[in-house]
């Protein structure tokens, strides 16, 4: 078979599986077709398509809009957590990382190998971080900057960014949130919420496919980023800098395609009816497949708690000696879902992602395959 033969066989068999895992997540048809073209990435027609996504990208996050900048990074999601953590501090700086999972795990390990001078508050996986702790750590003078995860990918609990970014605010430090798996499926406005920097991907809740992040920050804060980068390729400022001044230019290579399906993620999430009916959309696919999941005997990690996110569902291996995971995910497969491996360190358990182009019947169809495979 020649290539263009099985590239043609695969479209036609559209997608072999259904992603329920927390990115790269399912897209739809539209955004995989807006990839079949090639951009010049320096002609305008090309930046002018980013300027607006930028500006879009601002106006989802706040209604106050002037006060903010969006920065399109190339990468994975943790460039854009290493650009701005690499970027915004001082060589005299000083942060407080709050880590409750596995990407609060990850700041604190780029903060250090970055020789940021990193004080670590940390907590078990199911366990949101404790309000007086962070208010004692606060009162160290020598902190310049706070650092959080929103949603925990690694469990799917939302840390309380209101309650943490109020302290942060009151000892008047900068204040970074990692929002990769909650923007844009969970409503926030982050000038209410005070955040400078804010991070996301391309391949989360706007419902993109994988290749770049993007940071959300005030203008004032990225002003202050000049000169202090410790890397080149992911210095905040000059990529801000690049992207102000020439209209929407990319310092290098851009993922030219990767934008262009991103434009079209972000007008199917207007179409949608913007992030609230987005959030409703996951919010529903959640409780449906976390009380299916119950019934069928699985039980929730975080359990009723009121922190689970709308984004994923961490559940316990059952209390069976014949239950294998593996078995599990290959048979799931076969009936056309991908499922996820666990991230807590002490558990035994597994997750299923509700984000990306999933609806409701997609879940009911996902319980039809865990009964058949394991009847209750
Ligand atoms: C996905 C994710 C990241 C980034 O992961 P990449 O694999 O680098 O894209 C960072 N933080 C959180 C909370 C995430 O969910």
């Amino acid at each position: 078979m020649n290539a263009q033969i099985e590239i043609e066989t695969e479209l036609e068999l559209e997608n072999r599986y259904l992603l329920l895992t927390p990115g790269p997540l399912s897209t739809s048809q539209g955004v995989r077709r807006a990839m079949l073209r090639d951009w010049c990435t320096w002609d305008n027609e090309y930046n002018s398509l980013v300027q607006d996504i930028r500006q879009r990208l601002v106006a989802l996050a706040t209604k106050q809009t002037e006060i903010y900048s969006a920065v399109l990074m190339q990468g994975s999601g943790s460039f854009s957590v290493e650009a701005v953590l690499g970027s915004a501090l001082a060589k005299n700086g000083k942060i407080l990382i709050i880590n409750n999972g596995a990407y609060g795990a990850r700041m604190v390990q780029m903060a250090r190998c970055l020789n940021i001078d990193t004080v670590e508050l940390s907590y078990a996986e199911t366990q949101q971080p404790d309000l007086n702790d962070i208010e004692q750590a606060l009162t160290d003078p020598s902190i310049t900057h706070v650092a959080c995860v929103h949603c925990e990918t690694t469990t799917g609990l939302l840390n309380p960014i209101a309650e943490i970014g109020t302290l942060v605010k009151v000892a008047n430090k900068v204040w970074i949130v990692d929002a990769m798996s909650s923007f844009a499926g969970v409503q926030m406005d982050i000038a209410e919420l005070d955040i400078d920097f804010l991070i996301s991907s391309a391949n989360k809740c706007i419902q993109g496919v994988p290749g770049f992040g993007f940071i959300l920050a005030k203008r004032k804060q990225l002003e202050a980023c000049q000169g202090l980068a410790r890397s080149v390729s992911l210095d905040l400022y000059d990529q801000w800098h690049s992207m102000e001044t020439h209209q929407g230019k990319w310092r290098f290579t851009s993922p030219t395609h990767v934008v262009r399906a991103f434009y079209q993620a972000l007008l199917e999430l207007e179409q949608e009816g913007g992030i609230k009916a987005r959030q409703q959309r996951y919010q529903s696919n959640q409780q449906c497949l976390a009380a299916g999941m119950q019934q069928l005997g699985f039980k929730l990690v975080l359990g009723h708690h009121a922190a689970q996110s709308p984004i994923i569902t961490t559940f316990l291996y059952p209390d069976d000696p014949n239950f294998s995971f593996q078995a599990l995910y290959d048979n799931l497969k076969q009936s056309g879902f991908v499922i996820y491996p666990g991230k807590v360190s002490d558990l035994n358990c597994f997750r299923i992602g509700n984000i990306g182009e999933v609806y409701l019947e997609d879940i009911e169809r996902l319980l039809n395959a865990v009964a058949a495979f394991r009847p209750v």
